[in-house]
């Protein structure tokens, strides 16, 4: 399974991954982006290419 993973220390909470992700894997919690949906992460990218800050991770565990 694939799972997006932000990096506090780099993001912005600009918010810009929640928005972009075609499958809406992101959702806010408590101001930040948090990957909820695991199971529905295809790994297209599209939030690691769309952040500002390459706060973005996709890790397979
Ligand atoms: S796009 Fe990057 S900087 Fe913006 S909220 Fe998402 S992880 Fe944070
Ligand atoms: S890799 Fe694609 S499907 Fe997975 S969280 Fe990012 S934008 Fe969404």
């Amino acid at each position: 399974m694939l799972q997006a993973e932000i990096d506090r220390e780099k993001c912005t909470q600009c918010l810009e991954c929640i928005e972009v992700c075609p499958e809406g894997v992101l959702e806010l919690v408590d101001g930040w982006p948090f990957h909820v949906y695991t199971e529905k992460c295809k790994g297209c990218a599209t939030c690691l290419n769309m952040c500002p800050e390459d706060a973005i991770s996709v890790v397979e565990y």
